[in-house]
C-alpha cells in the first residue's frame, strides 16, 4: 500500500491549492480525484476572482490571450428593483474559465511534487486499531485501491464525500446540505442585440439575487440568479426579475445550472487526522455564495498548522484545532457577521423598501465602496441615517422591517463575537455550539 502524509480529496482549485502548498513544504501529497483529468473544473464555465486576491493568496493571474483567461472589468453596478438608481463601486475583477484555470492550479502543484491521481474515486476511510483514520479506500480503474494516509483533506465540494462518511462521534458534523442551504445557480449565457449595450461592468440587482455580467463574447452577457430550494424555484425568481428590470434585448446562447453552499460552516472543521476545506466546509462567501477564493484563505491558515502537526506527528483534532481558532476569529467572524444581517434584511424587506433605499441614498456608492474595503465618511453615515429616519417618518420604511433590521443587526454582532471567542482548545466547545446555534435558529435560512 502507498503511504502519504496528506491525501486530498478532490482536484478543484482547493485541493490543487493545498496540495502545491503543502507539496512545497516537502511533504508527500496525493490528490485523488474522480473525474478524469479532461472533465475537471467543467462544472460550469465563466467563474471571476477579484483582482487583489492574486497577490494576496498568491496564485497566478491570467492575462489577456492565455487560454484560462475570458474577460476583465472594473464597474460593478448594485441596483434598486426597478434599475432607476443604480450605486457604482470601483473593484477590478477577472473573469476566467473554470476548467482552464483549474488545470493551471492542478499543473502548479504537480510541479511543487504533489502526485495527482484522476479518475480515483474516494469511497471510504481506513481506520487504525485506535479508530483514527489512517488513509482511504478508493476506487480506481475499476478496482478497489487502499492509500495510506496520515491526514486526509476533505475538498470534494459540496459532496462533502469524506466528511459525510465519517461516524457521526468523529468530532466533526457529518450532514450532508438541504435545498435550504445552497443557492441553485442559472446563468444565462446570451448575446445582446443592440451594441449600445454592450457590457462595461455588471450589475447586481440584490432584491432577486441576480445580476448581469460580462462573459467571454463581448458582445454577449451572463444573466445570473441564484434562490435557494429548486432549480423550479430560481427560474420563478427568474421570470418575476424579468419582469421588474429592464434588461437589454438578447438572444439566448445556452444555459448552465450549478449549485452552491450558502450556509455556515461546520463549528469544527477539523477532527483527528481529517480536514475539511472548500464547498465540502461550506466556505463560500456569505455576500453571494462564490468560494474558490474564500477557501484559499482558510487554506492558508491550514498550511500553517498542518505543516508544523506534521512535523510534529501531532495530527490529533487537539493539535488541528488551531486551524479553527485562526479561522473564526478572522474570515468566520466576518461572514458570520454578513451572513446574519443579509438574511435579515432581504428576508424582512419588500420591494418598495429596496427602491426607496436606493433612491433615498440609504445605500450610497460610498457606503458600498467602504463595504468592498474602502473609506466611508462621517457624512455618509449621517446622510444615510438621515434618509432612513425619513423613510420611516414617510412610511416608506415599515416599522417590522426596521425592527427586522435591528435584530439582524444584533445577531451579527452577537456572532462575530462568538467566533472572535471560539475556545482556545476543544475544551467549552459543546457550550459554545450551543450559544451559537441559538443565534442561528433565530436568523433562519435566506428566502
Ligand atoms: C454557477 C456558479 C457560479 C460560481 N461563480 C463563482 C465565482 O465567480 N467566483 C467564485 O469564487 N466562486 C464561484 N462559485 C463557487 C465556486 O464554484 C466553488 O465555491 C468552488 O468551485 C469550490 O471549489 P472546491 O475545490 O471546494 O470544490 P469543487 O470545485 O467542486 O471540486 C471538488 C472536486 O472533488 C471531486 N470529487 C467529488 N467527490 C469525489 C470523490 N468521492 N472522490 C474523488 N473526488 C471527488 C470533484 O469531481 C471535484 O473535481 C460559483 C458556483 C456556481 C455554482
Amino acid at each position: 500500500m502507498d503511504n502519504f502524509d496528506l491525501v486530498i480529496i478532490g482536484a478543484g482549485s482547493s485541493g490543487a491549492y493545498l496540495a502545491k502548498r503543502m507539496a512545497k513544504l516537502g511533504h508527500s501529497v496525493l490528490v485523488i480525484e474522480k473525474l478524469p483529468k479532461t472533465k475537471v473544473g467543467t462544472k460550469y464555465d465563466i467563474f471571476h476572482i477579484e483582482e487583489k486576491e492574486f497577490a494576496r493568496l498568491d496564485i497566478p493571474r491570467p492575462v489577456k490571450g492565455d487560454p484560462e483567461w475570458a474577460f476583465e472589468f472594473s464597474k460593478n453596478y448594485n441596483a434598486d428593483p426597478l434599475t432607476l438608481y443604480p450605486k457604482c463601486q470601483i473593484n477590478p475583477i477577472v473573469g476566467l474559465h473554470m476548467h482552464e484555470y483549474t488545470l493551471l492550479l492542478d499543473r502548479l502543484a504537480e510541479e511543487a511534487g504533489a502526485k495527482i491521481l484522476y479518475s480515483c474515486e474516494f469511497l471510504d476511510f481506513l481506520y487504525n486499531g485506535n479508530g483514527r483514520i489512517c488513509g482511504v479506500k478508493t476506487k480506481y480503474r475499476g478496482k478497489e485501491k487502499k492509500i495510506g494516509a496520515r491526514v486526509v483533506a476533505d475538498c470534494s465540494g459540496m459532496a462533502a464525500a469524506g466528511r459525510t462518511k465519517l461516524p457521526a462521534d468523529y468530532g466533526i458534523e457529518t450532514g450532508a446540505l438541504t435545498d435550504e442551504d445552497m443557492f441553485y445557480v442559472i446563468l444565462k449565457y446570451v448575446k445582446l442585440l443592440d451594441p449600445k449595450d454592450f457590457l462595461e461592468g455588471s450589475t447586481f440587482w440584490a432584491y432577486y439575487k441576480s445580476w448581469i455580467a460580462p462573459c467571454a463574447d463581448p458582445e454577449g452577457a451572463i444573466i445570473g440568479l441564484g434562490a435557494c430550494h429548486s432549480f423550479e424555484y430560481a427560474e420563478r425568481i427568474f421570470a418575476e426579475m424579468e419582469k421588474t428590470v429592464p434588461l437589454p434585448p438578447y438572444t439566448l446562447d445556452h444555459i448552465e445550472k450549478g449549485r452552491t453552499p450558502y450556509t455556515r460552516h461546520p463549528h469544527s472543521m477539523v477532527a483527528d487526522n481529517f480536514i475539511v476545506s472548500g464547498d465540502a466546509g461550506n466556505l463560500t462567501k456569505s455576500v453571494n455564495g462564490e468560494g474558490v477564493t474564500s477557501s484559499m484563505v482558510q487554506l492558508m491558515i491550514v498550511e500553517k498548522t498542518l505543516d508544523r502537526a506534521l512535523k510534529l506527528n501531532r495530527t490529533d483534532r487537539d493539535y488541528l484545532w488551531e486551524i479553527n481558532v485562526r479561522y473564526n476569529e478572522t474570515q468566520g467572524a466576518e461572514f458570520a457577521f454578513l451572513r446574519a444581517v443579509l438574511v435579515g434584511v432581504v428576508n424582512a424587506a419588500d420591494f418598495g423598501e429596496f427602491q426607496y433605499a436606493f433612491e433615498s441614498n440609504i445605500i450610497s456608492d460610498e457606503l458600498l465602496n467602504g463595504l468592498a474595503g474602502g473609506e466611508i465618511s462621517g457624512n455618509a453615515v449621517i446622510g444615510a441615517a438621515g434618509a432612513f429616519i425619513k423613510g420611516m417618518l414617510n412610511k416608506k420604511i415599515r416599522l417590522s422591517t426596521v425592527k427586522a433590521a435591528a435584530a439582524a443587526v444584533r445577531n451579527g454582532i452577537a456572532l462575530s463575537g462568538l467566533y472572535t471567542a471560539f475556545p482556545k482548545t476543544p475544551e467549552g466547545f459543546g457550550e459554545w455550539c450551543k450559544a451559537v446555534n441559538e443565534i442561528y435558529d433565530r436568523i433562519g435560512k435566506i428566502k
